[in-house]
């Protein structure tokens, strides 16, 4: 009864706590909190709102998001009369991009003036000696302060916000005196998209109980992370390449204030303390010495700064400087002295140390904002000195005791308009200056081959880029073939690699613009040729997209040109019956290469009268011509447009692996390549959903680097049997490798170490079967002769095997010679032109190659793009061919013990010397094991096909000549190499 009377009481009670059931209270963590002030006894402008009153909590007490950041800034820009918010740029995903200026009251209200005064500061040409001096007595330095290009780099951010407002704000002396001297400049946030992206992965694995462990997902995030940027590139590799928005419009900036002065701020492990510049070597031969001198300048003063609090500080160790991309190479090549923040990455809240204390978020935000407002007053007090060597720089660019020998890079013109144009807008986003030869000239130089070039005519129309102008250190780092590192840094790297298994370079060591976008160049030992006139329009008209559009045969689009690809694939995607060449051919008198998009009238009867309308609008937007051709007759042996040279295409339905185990950065590049630059739909799918993925709905799917056997392991089997029912695999890198193994792969393409010994004769049959095919001139009085020869001439290797070493041995070898892969280097690879998948391709291409994958091929496999050059060698050439007639080929013979060891796995033919690096380091003994390797292969299974790629194609976006090769795969591959069902 009692009990009756009481239940609806309590069950109201229990309903009532359970609609606010408290949470817990934090656990108490001493230390956590970290109590310093970040400005102590500052006074401060009223009108100018605080930080905190528009974050709604208390500045660094955890990481301010993209929006906060953005209330800040706009803030601190209608209060201040000190400040002008200039927008820059807008993310993939919308965000707008801004930096801030902080300037006196005079400067602030001449900021055009300034900035002009700055140009010709920035350009010696533009002003007379004493308005030069002049101006470096009283121009402010302008410092560039740019905070978090990393996304998952949290702390940056947070102190740019502190610093703001500080001279935003701020009335004490400290304040003034540096803006009388000062225009402060600060870009709070590079990469808005991955920082959100990284709270995002923050919020959902937040805690109420403080998390201070470093390896919990609330620090370390998730699949891809928030360093990069939308497309999972990193911004600070961008510099030189400016393919991502943010890039391209930070250059617009930075080329309108020409700084004097330039930080960036990042984060490194969380174990780790606080690093800042200088670099150790390897450093760019490039960077101008008033920059190194005063790196280390600054760095004695913001060490003094931090032993003032008993903070931990180094530089140098792992820091090199030899990639020019990042933000502070790429800034102290245009002059600007540097500096690089590495604060140990805390994430929010606080980390555990080794040593037992906690460092807190707001600890991190700390050390940014004293490093920063430490520079920034030591700055003020060098200004003068900082300036005055910083136009003797300039002065030295483009005078006649430049630093840099005057030369003058010269680039062919190209009917790949596309790549050309890709070509100088980054020369005119960069500040070059590019000329134009108004008529032809003849001229000595090297190649990108390195080799010399005598008296060779360039026509009119090269494009010819001198050293002598004012950014010609930049110019000079981003464009010259071949730069070398310093002597002891090679001893030191060596060692590290025999000692440690570890190299010493951070990054890649070579990046030649020429090589990686596959322009036509060559450097010129001299100044700027007297034919040369200055190329005012960086943008070539756009061209007419359609010519005789009456046509009753077909439209061509020239192969040449890498748009013609995207073409293809839009047509398809608009429903247009497409074909493409696999050889040139010629109609109505006029040359098309191989690799030309065909549409036929007849192919598309079906769309009638749309079908001029819908090549025309595709060829408008890709800015390429569609030209009407009134004859499908090619003369001689020319292929004729009925034939077999005309493949019909197939629409790609393309899929795209990624999230773990793939790589983020091959996987952006290549979902960038697909979606932003060729502009075709594409599915993107799980790699670990693999197995119950449908596979049928994609006639190509793309893995990227990163997979191995054991991520694919339950995925081979539905690979295989879509492959067989006529897919086109792609596989790059780590993830080709898995398709190449004996044990799990599918095809006949093997990696090198698991066919050392006998098995290699096959892989050396290919090499020079493929060469042979090349070179071969029959004798006709052998082949008309009627008795059988007296001897047999074999080619170079065949009959020749030098396995006489065990098997044991070669593996021996072969792991020494491992230890010297190297990480990011251009080599040559020569290209046969009788394969598809080369379309666009000259005779040789150069590619970044890294990585441990090693390709090799059998006779079965075609090996479209292979390791190494042959250059014909100064040497008197011998014949090689097997029924050719070879008088010494007994001397041959007896010659063979004595002549010096076969290198790699097999070797140049006679009369040839391979050429295989091109710019960056490579060992010998990773240059002989990579020499003849495939660096793509292609081999049908089935009705389909797979395609591996040994390193990444689309790397960071920029290698345009084997990004070619990729969207040949993607985009003709479905018809060219694999086949479909005609459907009844
Ligand atoms: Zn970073």
């Amino acid at each position: 009864m009692l009990l009756a009377a009481l239940a609806p009481a309590l069950l109201l009670a229990l309903a009532a706590r359970a609609q606010d059931l408290p949470a817990p209270l934090p656990s108490l963590v001493p230390g956590l909190a970290y109590e310093e002030s970040f400005f102590p006894n500052s006074q401060y402008n009223p009108s100018v709102p605080t930080p905190d009153s528009v974050l709604g909590f208390p500045l660094g007490s955890r990481p301010a998001t993209y929006a906060q950041i953005e209330g800040v800034f706009k803030a601190l820009a209608s209060k201040s009369p000190r400040c002008k918010l200039v927008v820059y740029g807008k993310t993939h995903e919308g965000r707008t991009l801004y930096y801030l200026v902080i300037a006196s009251d005079a400067n602030l209200s001449r900021l055009d003036d300034l900035k002009a005064d700055l140009a010709k500061f920035a350009d010696p040409r533009k002003a007379t000696k004493e308005e030069g001096d002049s101006l470096a007595a009283t121009l402010p330095a302008v410092a560039w302060m740019a905070y978090a290009i990393h996304g998952d780099e949290m702390s940056g951010s947070d102190a740019a916000l502190a610093v703001a407002y500080h001279l935003a704000a701020g009335t004490g002396a400290d304040v003034t005196n540096l803006l009388d001297k000062l225009v402060v400049i600060i870009d709070p946030l590079m990469n808005p998209d991955g920082r959100d992206r990284f709270l995002a992965m923050q919020a959902q694995n937040r805690t109420i109980q403080p998390s201070v462990d470093d390896q919990s997902l609330l620090h370390t995030g998730v699949w891809p992370s928030g360093r990069m940027n939308h497309y999972l590139f990193d911004m600070n590799r961008d510099w030189i390449f400016a393919t991502q928005p943010e890039t391209r419009g930070r250059l617009r900036a930075v080329n309108e204030w020409n700084p004097h002065y330039f930080m960036e701020s990042h984060e490194m492990g969380p174990q780790s303390t606080f690093l800042f510049l200088p670099a150790r070597e390897a450093i760019n031969p490039n960077q101008p010495e008033n920059v190194r001198k005063w790196e280390v300048e600054f760095a004695k003063d913001l060490a003094a700064a931090f032993d003032a609090r008993g903070w931990r500080y180094y530089n140098g160790e792992w820091n090199d400087d030899w990639y020019p991309g990042y933000s502070s190479s790429w800034s102290a090549l245009r002059g600007a002295v540097a500096n690089l923040y590495e604060q140990a990455g805390i994430g929010t809240d606080a980390v555990r140390r080794g040593e037992g204390t906690l460092e807190s978020y707001r600890e991190s935000v700390h050390k940014q904002l004293v490093s920063s407002m430490a520079n920034l007053a030591f700055l003020a007090s060098n200004r003068q000195a900082v300036l005055a060597d910083f136009l003797a720089e300039k002065r030295k660019n483009v005078g006649p005791d430049a630093s840099i020998p005057a030369h003058t890079f010269a680039v062919l013109p190209s009917a790949n308009a596309t790549r050309q144009q890709r070509f100088l807008d980054l020369m005119a986003l960069e500040g070059f200056e590019v000329y134009s030869a108004g008529e032809s000239f003849t001229a000595q130089g090297k190649d990108r081959l390195g080799r010399e070039i005598k008296d060779m005519k360039f026509p009119a129309g090269t494009l010819l880029i001198p050293t002598r102008q004012p950014l010609a250190r930049l110019l000079n780092a981003m464009l010259e073939f071949d730069p070398h590192a310093i002597p002891q840094f090679l001893t030191d790297e060596r060692r590290d690699l025999l000692r440690f298994g570890r190299s010493r370079i951070y990054d890649i060591t070579g990046w030649s613009l020429p090589m990686l976008f596959d322009v036509q160049a060559f450097e010129l030992p001299t100044g700027l040729p007297s034919e040369a006139q200055p190329k005012l329009a960086s943008i070539l008209a756009p061209a007419a997209p359609m010519t005789n559009s009456d046509t009753s045969v077909a439209y061509v689009i020239d192969g040449t040109d890498d748009a013609s690809v995207a073409a293809a694939g839009r047509l398809l995607e608009r429903g247009v019956w497409v074909r493409v060449a696999d050889k040139p051919f010629q109609f109505d008198n006029r040359e098309f290469a191989r690799g030309s998009v065909v549409v036929e009238r007849k192919d598309n009867a079906a769309l009638a009268g749309q079908l001029t309308g819908l090549v025309s609008n595709v060829c408008a937007e890709l800015s390429v011509t569609a030209i009407g051709v009134r004859t499908g007759f090619g003369p001689g042996d020319l292929p004729d447009l009925g034939g077999e040279h005309f493949m019909l295409l197939k629409q790609p339905r393309i899929a795209i692996f990624g999230r773990d185990p793939i790589e983020p950065y091959s996987y952006g590049a290549a979902w960038h390549l697909i979606d932003h630059v060729l502009g075709l739909r594409a599915s993107y799918l799980d790699t670990q959903n693999l197995p119950n993925t449908d596979l049928r709905r994609y006639n190509v799917l793309v893995l990227p680097d990163g997979a191995n056997a054991d991520s694919l392991k339950n995925g081979m089997k539905p690979l295989k049997e879509w492959i067989s029912a006529g897919g086109t695999l792609v596989a790059i890198g780590s993830s080709a490798g898995v398709f190449a193994t004996e044990t799990n792969g599918l095809g006949a393409t093997r990696q090198l170490p698991d066919v050392l010994g006998n098995k290699m004769d096959d892989y050396r049959q290919a090499v020079v079967r493929e060469w042979e095919a090349r070179q071969t001139t029959p004798d006709p009085a052998k082949i008309w002769a009627f008795s059988p020869p007296t001897e047999v001439v074999y080619p170079w290797l065949i009959g020749e095997s030098d396995d006489k070493d065990k098997e044991d041995d070669l593996k021996r070898r072969d792991a020494w010679r491992a230890i010297f892969m190297p990480s990011g280097v251009l080599l040559a690879g020569r290209v046969d032109d009788r394969s598809w998948l080369t379309a666009g391709c000259g005779e040789y291409v150069p590619l970044m190659y890294s990585g441990k994958t090693i390709l090799l091929a059998p006779p079965t496999v075609l090996a479209p793009v292979r390791l190494g050059f042959f250059n014909p060698s100064l040497a008197k050439p011998q014949k090689t061919n097997a029924l050719a007639a070879s008088p010494d080929a007994k001397k041959k013979k007896k010659k063979k013990d004595d002549s010096k060891p076969t290198p790699g796995w097999t070797t140049a033919p006679p009369g040839f010397e391979m050429r295989l690096r091109m710019s960056g380091l490579l060992w010998p003994e990773a240059a002989d094991r990579l020499a003849n390797a495939a660096y793509v292969t292609r081999e049908s299974l089935g009705a389909g096909q797979l395609i591996l790629f040994a390193s990444d194609p689309t790397f960071r976006g920029a290698a345009l000549g084997t990004s070619r090769i990729f969207a040949n795969a993607i985009v003709l591959g479905p018809g060219m190499g694999a086949s479909e069902p005609i459907k009844p």
